[in-house]
């Protein structure tokens, strides 16, 4: 079960801040609060997925196709990364790391990694 008690979620909801880049009706971009590397944006789906998994599951292919576009569209165009080149990543469950049960992409760039 989708538990609404989760920081991103919070961040949907305007009721906590992030430093926003991009937002379209099926995701919202923002900076991570704490980078791994030079450039560190989180693309973080609005539909209540808790993880990749329940994402593929459960969104409509059109929703699926729209959110991976969004991943592109905030690499490639907002942050300018086309270039250079990124990496995506989505943590998944505990031995992945995951923090946040809330469905979203990572996206790494703009010093080698
Ligand atoms: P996960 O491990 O779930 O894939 O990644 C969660 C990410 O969210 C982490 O990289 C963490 O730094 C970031 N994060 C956690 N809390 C906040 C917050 O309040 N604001 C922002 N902008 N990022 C956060």
């Amino acid at each position: 079960m989708y538990d609404k008690n989760n920081v991103f979620y919070k961040i949907l909801q305007s009721e906590i801040p992030a430093k926003k880049v991009f937002e379209n009706d099926v995701a919202i971009a923002f900076y991570d609060i704490n980078p791994m590397c030079k450039i560190h944006v989180l693309v973080v789906s609005k539909g209540l997925y808790r993880n990749f998994e329940e994402f593929v599951r459960l969104s409509s292919a059109e929703e699926t196709k729209k959110f991976f576009e969004t991943v592109s569209q905030v690499a490639e165009e907002v942050l300018g990364l086309g270039k250079s080149g990124y990496r995506i990543l989505t943590n998944t469950g505990h031995d992945a790391g995951q923090e946040v049960e809330h469905f979203h992409v990572h996206i790494l760039g703009g010093e080698r990694l």
